[in-house]
């Protein structure tokens, strides 16, 4: 068996076009008459619990996982190849496989936060050993770690300072072509079957005729959504006005679970924003996007610069504040229950769709930290649970930020929900599609029930405390006993 074989091993870079490990390793087989082996690994780890005891990849996820993978798989026969697929940990399977199938070297992605990190230096050492060579790619961010204009330990701790050195001298390298032909598995070998939601003890979760969009996995509904989005609807054209929407699919791209499991990479989104500057229009809204991809980027290089901190109670910035595990507030929470309607519907959004809006993400996570006080990691371990985007550098990064304790955070800053509801919800047709107890309310009185008299509950047929729950807390008492406990470690 030819000792240069090559394992690309898939993780989060789950596509074929722009996929470096996939190309690099094609070009090397042309030389060599070396075979090409692709695997995927669903990891058992992933499908545990959190610390706070949350099943660590919800159904939506997984689901959404899933299918990511049956995609890529279908991709690769498309161009003459598979994709091999074991449950089990990486850093055991490959290097026996790769023995078994003559192996030279290993190709993957590197990633950067810390469990990821550790399963590839298991994962190397195990190859070691064997005297198999592993390769590692930098892929995930639209701007690749080399060309960043400071080493990483100097990465600035404000993202405005990142923003303005990155683009005054921005190098976005193109993006990988697919490969043409790859050469087939043997016939002989098992290439596993895919597992279902069943095989990770979760179940289906239930259709919402609800959410915002029918987010189905795979490299293949990425790029029609970015088809779709850009070219087919015109939506990038008036991205910065409608960005912050909580309602309707075309609001923002919803590019986000697909970015997270790489099924679509940032650098042919990059590419593609200049094709539509180039023939169609260039505004704000097209600068827009990628802006806000550089925040997606800014929280992958915290992640890099800041390792484990990131996850650290006290958070990028060492700050103890007495956080409270107060789980029946938190709970009420959890389940869309507090009182205030734009956090419920947020919350009750998430939890039957696996999906909420960045506006919606911040008041929730501004709520929990500010107003309820409560610990911040119980929050991000939620949305780590359900969120089919989830990934933990913008997960954890955004957290942090919005708890006040990131790097970036700038003191207490609370979202008024009261004014949020007002500018992102005037019409209350967000809040009534998810709480339909709330749907007979006037616009006037839909955000703010607890000011509704009893006569008022009656011709709106919703009584406070039994239809729809009273506030759990005063908005601005509880923020401003928060930001005393919060300056007083300052
Ligand atoms: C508390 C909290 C937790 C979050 N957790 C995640 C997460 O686990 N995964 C995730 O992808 N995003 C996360 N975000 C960021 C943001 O909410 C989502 O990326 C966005 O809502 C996805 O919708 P979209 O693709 O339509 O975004 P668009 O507005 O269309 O933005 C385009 C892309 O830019 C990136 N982006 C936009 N805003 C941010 C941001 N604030 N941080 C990082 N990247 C951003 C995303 O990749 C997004 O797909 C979180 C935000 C908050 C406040």
């Amino acid at each position: 068996m030819n000792n240069q074989n090559i394992l690309v091993w898939f993780r989060n870079d789950l596509r074929s076009h722009d996929c470096e490990t996939l190309y690099r390793a094609s070009q090397a087989s042309r030389q060599t008459d070396a075979q090409i082996f692709p695997i995927y690994c669903f990891d058992p780890r992933h499908f545990g619990k959190t610390a706070f005891g949350f099943a660590k990849t919800g159904a939506f996820r997984a689901k959404f996982l899933i299918e990511s993978v049956a995609n890529l798989r279908e991709q690769l026969r498309s161009l003459n190849s598979d994709l091999i697929v074991r449950i089990g940990k990486p850093e055991a399977i490959l290097p026996e496989l790769a023995q078994q199938l003559g192996i030279g070297s290993v190709y993957y992605h590197e990633e950067i936060a810390t469990e990821e990190k550790t399963v590839e230096k298991l994962l190397c050492l195990a190859l070691k050993d064997k005297n198999i060579v592993s390769k590692s790619f930098w892929g995930n961010t639209l701007l690749h770690l080399d060309d960043l204009p400071f080493v990483i330990a100097k990465l600035p701790e404000l993202f405005t300072h990142f923003r303005k050195q990155v683009e005054s001298e921005l190098t976005i390298r193109k993006a990988f072509p697919v490969p043409d032909r790859l050469n087939p598995l043997p016939k002989n070998l098992d290439i596993g079957e895919m597992p279902n939601l069943a095989t990770f003890g979760l179940i289906d979760p239930e259709p919402c005729d609800r959410a915002v969009l029918q987010f189905k996995g795979g490299e293949t509904e990425a790029l029609k959504r970015l088809e779709h989005y850009f070219w087919q609807s015109d939506r990038l054209q008036v991205y910065k006005q409608t960005r912050n929407g909580m309602l309707n699919v075309d609001d923002s791209s919803k590019f986000s679970p697909w970015l997270a499991l790489g099924c679509i990479s940032p650098r042919y989104i990059y590419a593609q924003v200049k094709q539509y500057e180039s023939d169609r229009l260039a505004n704000y809204s097209t600068y827009w996007l990628i802006f806000e991809l550089l925040w997606r980027d800014y929280f992958h290089f915290v992640a890099a610069k800041h390792g484990d901190r990131l996850f650290y109670r006290a958070g990028l910035r060492n700050m103890d504040i007495p956080w409270k595990q107060d789980w029946i507030r938190f709970e009420l929470w959890q389940t869309g229950k507090t009182g205030f309607p734009l956090v419920d519907a947020n919350m009750r959004e998430l939890a039957a769709t696996g999906f909420m809006s960045n506006r919606g993400r911040q008041n929730v996570a501004s709520f929990l930290t500010k107003n309820l006080g409560i610990d911040w990691r119980m929050g991000a371990e939620w949305f780590e649970s359900l969120l089919i985007d989830y990934d933990p550098c913008s997960n954890w990064g955004n957290w942090n930020y919005t708890a006040g304790i990131g790097n970036d955070a700038r003191g207490f800053r609370f979202f008024n929900i009261n004014k949020q509801s007002q500018d992102y919800d005037s019409t209350g047709e967000y809040v009534k599609h998810w709480l339909p107890e709330l749907s007979a309310l006037p616009t006037n009185k839909v955000h703010q029930p607890w000011k509704l008299l009893p006569i008022e509950q009656k011709r709106f047929n919703v009584r406070l405390g039994v239809d729809y729950p009273n506030p759990i807390v005063d908005l601005f008492a509880s923020a401003k006993a928060n930001e005393e406990i919060y300056n007083a470690i300052l």
